[in-house]
Formats: C-alpha cells, sequence, structure tokens
C-alpha cells in the first residue's frame, strides 16, 4: 500500500540560464544549475533595470476629459 516510489525519485531541472539538465538535489541555488548561473540571472535583471530608460506606463486610462 505503498506510493508509487515517488518519494526519493531523482528530481531533473532545467537551468533557465545555461539550459543545462541537472539534478535538483545536486544544485546550491535552486532552480539555477549553480550559485554562477544565478549570479547571471541576477546581472541580468539589475542590467534590465537599468537599462530601462522609463518605467512602463501604468494602467492609467481612466482619465477622462468629461467636464
Ligand atoms: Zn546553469
Amino acid at each position: 500500500m505503498s506510493g508509487s516510489g515517488s518519494g526519493n525519485a531523482p528530481r531533473w531541472m532545467t537551468c533557465p540560464i545555461c539550459q543545462r539538465q541537472f539534478l535538483a538535489s545536486e544544485s546550491e541555488a535552486l532552480p539555477f544549475c549553480s550559485s554562477r548561473c544565478r549570479l547571471v540571472d541576477l546581472g541580468r535583471w539589475l542590467d534590465e533595470r537599468y537599462g530601462l530608460p522609463m518605467p512602463p506606463e501604468e494602467a492609467s486610462e481612466e482619465e477622462t476629459d468629461e467636464p
């Protein structure tokens, strides 16, 4: 009456940075394969933020010019 053995099954994940497959239990920087890829992701984030000339418009379409 046990499960079908899904307790200790190794979990494979794909690193979003280097697209490599790795064991979730062998990484110390999930969801990345290593702390290195995590840093890369962080760098991209910061790069994107500083690269943006202006913040995206927020839904402000409720401005009506009706007297
Ligand atoms: Zn990676």
